[in-house]
């Protein structure tokens, strides 16, 4: 499958590795929004977006959340941070491997709204 996070996973793509247990990796951003901006990942490529979630595979998403609060901890984001899914094209999500952004680091705008 010709999928960029895939590759990153099969370490065919280099990454700034920030965390990764069995079924989970999670990088450095590669274009960073904020001080702080990390990807995390399912290795497995079961989902390509949060419209897959079901029943037989939401399990690996409370794996995701729990990697995010331990990396949240070891960065020292205890003002808060944001966790962003982009999903689908109204989402403009770019890579179609399900990921969660993790930002923080610094105070972030509170709107999120509509692009004129
Ligand atoms: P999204 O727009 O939600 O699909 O986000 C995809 C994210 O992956 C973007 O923020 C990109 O900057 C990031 N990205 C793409 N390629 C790489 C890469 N090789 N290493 C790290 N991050 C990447």
């Amino acid at each position: 499958m010709d999928c960029i996070f895939c590759k990153i996973v099969a370490g065919e793509i280099p990454c700034s590795k920030v965390y990764e247990d069995e079924k989970i990796l999670a990088f450095k951003d590669i274009n960073p929004q904020a001080p702080v901006h990390v990807i995390f990942i399912p290795k497995q490529h079961i989902l390509t977006c949060a419209d897959d979630i079901n029943d037989s595979n939401k399990e690996i998403l409370g794996d995701i959340f729990e990697a995010i609060s331990k990396v949240a901890k070891e960065l020292g984001l205890s003002d808060g941070y944001r966790i962003i899914n982009n999903c689908g094209k109204h989402g403009a999500q770019s890579v179609k491997h399900i990921h969660f952004h993790l930002l923080g680091g610094a105070q972030l705008p509170e709107d999120m709204g509509v692009r004129e």
